[in-house]
């Protein structure tokens, strides 16, 4: 009788957070077996997560290479419009049907982020948990899972529009205006008040594009977002 093996670890969940993270950024080249010994995975369940990442657009070819793949202009433009509807649209449902300790979460979490402003890379991921929680106060399951996915793109933007000087401070001012209107149960307000928030850090994103001279190239702060 074969030995039940031990439980294999999540070889696309672990590169997809290595991505994420910022380790592995658009255009670094994935090789298997250093991805193998990274995550102490086996070799097979590897190749296979890096064939679904494939198909999913974030992993491209460069000659016989598999590399990060990066947003052009175009393709960050529609992700960003993609994304204010359906946020929008969360803020909308959670100003209707968050409950009033979804909303002292958001409150706390408002609050709390002001620690981090120091921390561009800290403050990015505490954006993210925040918008999160707005996705999962809207309780619909299906806006979630779109969102989700529109998250998972957004790990090929390579840096985060929170880095640029003074936005940290705005961005947490505008947060809590998103979740005074969810408060106050004003759909109307709670869409306009994220949908402007979102406009403004594609605006921050696009200046800094335009500083760098590519939309592709990363560099400096790796956590991707806002
Ligand atoms: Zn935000």
């Amino acid at each position: 009788m074969a030995q039940i093996p031990p439980p294999q670890k999540d070889a696309y969940a672990l590169i997809l957070q290595a991505i994420d993270g910022g380790i592995y950024r658009p255009g670094s080249r994935l090789v298997e077996s250093e991805l193998a010994d990274r995550f102490g995975v086996s070799r097979t369940p590897i190749r296979e997560a890096l064939q679904r990442l494939e198909t999913q657009s974030l992993l491209t070819r460069d000659g016989r290479s598999l590399i990060v793949a990066s947003l052009d202009h175009a393709q960050t433009a529609e992700l960003y419009a993609v994304r204010t509807e359906l946020e929008g649209l969360a803020a909308r449902l959670a100003a209707r049907h968050a409950a009033e300790e979804e909303i002292a979460v958001l409150y706390e979490m408002v609050e709390a982020d002001h620690a981090l402003l120091h921390d561009p890379e800290a403050l990015a991921r505490a954006n993210r948990r925040f918008h999160h929680q707005i996705h999962l106060a809207s309780h619909n399951r299906y806006l979630v899972q779109q969102l989700d996915l529109v998250y998972r793109s957004m790990a090929l933007m390579a840096r985060t529009s929170l880095a640029a000087v003074g936005r940290g401070e705005k961005a947490l001012a505008e947060h809590a205006s998103i979740v005074q209107a969810i408060a106050d149960r004003d759909g109307d307000r709670a869409a306009q008040a994220l949908k402007d928030h979102l406009s403004i850090a594609f605006v921050v994103r696009l200046k800094e594009e335009a500083a760098s001279g590519s939309a592709a190239r990363g560099g400096g702060v790796t956590v991707p977002r806002d």
